[in-house]
């Protein structure tokens, strides 16, 4: 494939961040964890705790805000699926809602009409990376006494109004699985200053063990301990967090790259009368993750992306709505969601590409598109 769709930035930098770990022979929790948050938390100014992936950031998130087995949780049905999992893995039922048909993110119209007795928090979705909902979905979590517990896998480094996403609101979840915006290979992290979430977080993480987690960054740990609640083993290893050590140092750099690709797309793309583009915009601070179009009216998009797989363009959809699959089968139609979904498609973003190659993959896709009409 000439054109991946996403891709990490992996250096020589990286790979001896990781050998050097090797060495040690030791890959539990340890100093260069610590170190990684050390320096999220400058980064953020905020407490940051890290886990294992971006899912079980969200599923600790809410753990940690309190959602109980059989609580409701009101969430975008257009997201990836590990969202839901996270949520329903609490024992919590993902309520699936609508999103905009111009930015893709949580409709709150919509939510509203979905809130029950049971309904304890949401969990917006920072969609490619934007926030045109972030500040309306605070505002509704206080109206409502909701807990809002953002998935912001797509928005590492992303700035609303200037300021960067995590370094305000309730909870943010990151993901720094391989293709986001940065990478420890496998990895997430959650960002907040409630103080009773983030001893809860450092708990569940390593088995609900009381204290252990602040033990094993000295490399010691409880051998008589004490549980109190359910945990999980979500914490980061030192592997890990090695790699995301190396990768924070380029996300200036790279957040700066996305955003010009990102826009090279749009001045190449704006004008095509055949493609909708959504309504983000990077002058207000977002580091675009994926570049999603939509494509109205178009019969087959599956045979467009084998044609443009056939061209050497990888392309993505991001994502089949979860209300769709059997074990989140909703009773009631999103008709904004079903209608996108035939309609979207992906486009390759990730820090390899140089602005030619994006008039190149223009180029192709505008043209295969038309043999669509
Ligand atoms: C990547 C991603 C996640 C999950 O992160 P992992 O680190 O892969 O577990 C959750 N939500 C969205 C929207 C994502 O893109």
């Amino acid at each position: 494939m000439k054109y991946r769709l996403s891709q990490p930035e992996i250096s020589e930098n990286e790979i001896s961040a990781v050998a050097e770990v090797m060495r040690t022979e030791f890959f539990g929790m340890g100093k260069q964890v610590a170190t990684f948050e050390e320096k999220l938390e400058s980064f953020f100014g905020r407490k940051t705790l890290c886990v294992s992936t971006g899912t079980a950031a969200v599923q600790l998130g809410l753990v940690a805000a309190d959602i109980q087995p059989g609580d409701e949780v009101l969430v975008p049905s257009l997201t990836y699926v590990a969202t839901y999992q996270a949520i329903s893995a609490t024992g919590a039922v993902p309520v699936s809602c609508e999103v905009y048909r111009h930015s893709l993110q949580i409709d709150l119209e919509d939510a509203q009409k979905r809130i029950t007795s049971k309904t304890k928090a949401i969990v917006p979705v920072y969609f490619a990376g934007a926030t045109n909902c972030l500040d309306l979905v605070a505002e509704f979590g206080k109206t409502n006494n909701l807990r809002v517990v953002a998935d912001a896998a797509h928005a590492f480094g992303s700035k609303h109004k200037g300021e960067l996403v995590g370094s305000f609101g309730d909870i943010s979840c990151f993901s720094f699985d391989g293709i986001k915006n940065i990478t420890s290979g496998e990895g997430g992290c959650i960002v907040t200053n409630d103080k009773v979430a983030l001893n809860k977080i450092k708990d569940t993480r390593l088995l609900g063990v009381i204290g252990d987690s602040e033990k094993r960054k000295n490399r010691e740990r409880s051998w008589d301990f004490d549980v109190e609640s359910q945990g999980w083993r979500f914490h980061m290893s030192d592997i890990f967090a090695a790699i995301g050590i190396v990768q924070l140092t380029k996300l200036e750099t790279n957040s700066k790259k996305r955003q010009e690709l990102f826009n090279k797309y749009v001045t190449n793309l704006k004008g095509n009368s055949r493609l909708t583009l959504f309504d983000w915009d990077t002058a207000s601070g977002m580091v675009p993750h994926i570049f999603v179009l939509r494509i109205p009216g178009l019969k087959d998009r599956d045979a467009l992306r084998l044609k443009l797989e056939n061209l050497g363009v990888a392309t993505g959809v991001h994502y089949k709505p979860n209300h769709l699959l059997k074990f989140y089968k909703t009773p009631y139609k999103l008709p904004i969601t079903e209608a996108l979904y035939p309609e979207i498609l992906t486009l390759p973003l990730h820090t390899r590409l140089s602005q030619s190659d994006i008039d190149d993959i223009c180029e192709i896709f505008e043209n295969a598109v038309d043999t669509f009409f």
